[in-house]
């Protein structure tokens, strides 16, 4: 039998597209809006951008785009080795950490087989998991929170790969250590744990789990980071896995060859050499964060407190809030698509770029 045309499978056609942040550009062509004058609160970002240092180090690397990267990525492992005490070999860089999260299903599951992974969770989670011809178990949260008992619970036979998200996004929710250790120790050796760990650097260092030290322990256990999120570079694409050497070589046996160019590399080991600029970012979003509660406090409007940097508004009819926002000039992601139909999630900006979103809010909600 013939087609007219190709056709994909069933479960590839079945994928629900990811809908990301409405950049500001669309925004403003679609509204009529100054794009100066537009603000994004949308995607998670670091509201500062990169340090100096790193735009330089970009700049000097954009003047050789002509050779192929480091398809090994040989300083870039190297610089992050040192800082996180492990072998190279048990390194694999990704062209963002959304790259890891699909290198593990890559890797791991077959079509037919099982991925576990929460309510609310990141969707690039179901969405690597059906592209792969696998199926979704999707366990449903307490209190917007992954329920690790019940995900541990959820596993099934032909279950290959779980997910977990620490803080997850969009609910800004987090594990205490002990019960995620306790989670990942419980769950049988066949079973690769993929730790989300995007929003680690936002986190109390006292809040933060020792998951790389675990991995002595633990052979079905892998750790992804991202350079988007508190490093400032979401445009470049750069995020990293560490895993056992058996796991790493998987992954690195099904990546691109030069999945990671060769901006981002050098953006990123300036980035990791920069602790202090982390650091204030850190200390900047807490802040943000807090300017936010008392503003939403003060209009009587609830949210979910965040170990992020970002946290979910609790408007009501969150479509229509979502579009009055757009037309003042502010972006923020309505979450309909996560199960929660009446929030936003809304970034934690620079301090003026909050009461912007404060005001705006203000105004739509009439208080
Ligand atoms: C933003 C995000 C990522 C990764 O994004 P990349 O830009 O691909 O590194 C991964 N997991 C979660 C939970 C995120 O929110």
């Amino acid at each position: 039998m013939t087609h007219a045309a190709p056709v994909a499978p069933d479960y590839v056609r079945g994928i629900a597209p990811y809908v990301p942040g409405k950049p500001i550009d669309d925004v403003a062509r679609e509204l009529h809006l100054d794009p100066a004058k537009i603000v994004k609160l949308a995607s998670n970002e670091n509201p500062r951008g990169p340090s100096p240092g790193v735009l330089a180090a970009i700049a000097a690397a954009a003047l050789d785009v002509t050779r192929y990267p480091d398809g090994f990525g040989y300083h870039l492992k190297d610089a992050l080795a040192k800082r996180l005490s492990v072998a190279p070999a048990q390194l694999v860089l990704g062209n963002g950490s959304n790259d890891i999260l699909e290198l593990a299903t890559m890797g791991y599951l077959r079509p037919g087989e099982a991925a576990v992974y929460a309510q609310h969770a990141f969707a690039v989670y179901p969405l690597a998991t059906h592209a792969r011809g696998a199926r979704g178990i999707e366990v449903p949260a307490r209190d917007l929170a992954h329920d690790l008992p019940a995900m541990r619970a959820a596993i099934t036979p032909d279950t290959r790969v779980v997910f977990v998200a620490n803080p997850n996004n969009p609910t800004g929710t987090w594990l205490a250590p002990a019960a995620l250790e306790a989670f990942v120790d419980a769950v049988p050796r066949d079973v690769l744990v993929v730790l989300d760990e995007a929003y680690n650097e936002f986190l109390d260092p006292a809040d933060r789990a020792d998951s790389i030290g675990w991995l002595a322990q633990y052979p079905h256990l892998l750790v992804s980071r991202t350079f988007s999120k508190a490093y400032g570079l979401a445009a470049l694409r750069i995020g990293y896995a560490v895993a056992s050497v058996e796991i790493a070589d998987t992954l690195n046996r099904v990546r691109q060859p030069f999945n990671v160019n060769a901006l981002a590399q050098a953006a990123a080991i300036a980035a990791l050499a920069d602790d202090a600029y982390v650091e204030e970012s850190r200390v900047l979003n807490r802040q943000g964060l807090a300017q936010l509660y008392a503003g939403l406090a003060a209009l009587g409007v609830a949210y979910v407190p965040s170990h992020g940097n970002f946290l979910l508004v609790k408007v009501g009819d969150a479509a229509r809030v979502n579009q009055a926002l757009l037309h003042l000039g502010v972006i923020v992601r309505p979450v309909a698509s996560y199960g929660l139909p009446e929030y936003l999630r809304v970034s934690v900006g620079l301090s003026a770029e909050n009461e912007r979103f404060l005001a705006a809010l203000k105004s739509v909600l009439g208080r």
